[in-house]
């Protein structure tokens, strides 16, 4: 610790000031289900709860796919925390950005594998993120009996990026990526517009 940081640190033990929540950079190790993350630091293991959000339980439909994409975007990366609070469990309540700069709550949000989950956090943009993963059919909100409007029998969505005319899936990471305005039906209706398949989600 460098002398301001000495300085701060005493300032802060002398004012008996509660903790203040801390920042730091971790390795992911891996994902114990869509929201639950076990990290490294220092030489130990944080198990890390995401904030806001809120994943299908093991047994319930989408929750191997939440855990599957949570590990696509972030298991063996390097991950910023953004610490909250500490839950009844012990487990470190957070924010997980992407080396990337992405939010891990967010992402699971819009691709449709977490509710918005309003215990530890009031942030409407997160609802607001549910609610357009709802109306958009996307993950969870897709299947059959979740969601009042869809069909029986829907199909996948895709989404084409306009600008590289490539097409993702709903799990994709760019699924709702900036430029990825058109929509298919079918992965044949994107292939016969002149799109090819992402390679990364590989719809
Ligand atoms: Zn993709």
């Amino acid at each position: 610790m460098n002398a301001r940081g000495s300085l701060l640190l005493i300032f802060v033990l002398l004012c008996g000031l509660p903790a203040v929540p801390q920042t730091f950079t971790a390795q992911c190790l891996f994902v114990i289900d869509g929201d639950t993350m076990e990290v490294s630091k220092d030489g130990g293991r944080i198990r890390i709860r995401l904030e806001g959000i809120d994943c299908p339980e093991k047994e319930e439909p989408f929750a191997q796919e939440a855990k599957a994409f949570a590990t696509r975007m972030a298991a063996g990366k390097t991950v910023t925390v953004i610490e909250k609070e500490q839950d009844p469990y012990g487990r470190t309540v957070a924010r997980v950005y992407l080396d990337d700069g992405r939010d891990l709550s967010v992402e699971l949000l819009k691709a449709g594998l977490a509710r918005y989950y309003g215990r530890f956090n009031s942030d409407w943009l997160l609802a607001r993120l549910e609610q357009d993963a709802k109306e958009a059919g996307v993950g969870m909100w897709g299947a059959p009996g979740t969601s009042s409007g869809s069909a029986e029998n829907r199909s996948i969505v895709y989404h084409g990026n306009t600008g590289s005319r490539v097409f993702h899936a709903p799990s994709c990471p760019d699924y709702n990526c900036k430029r990825c305005t058109r929509v298919f039906q079918s992965r044949a209706e994107a292939v016969a517009a002149g799109f090819r398949p992402c390679g990364r989600c590989r719809p």
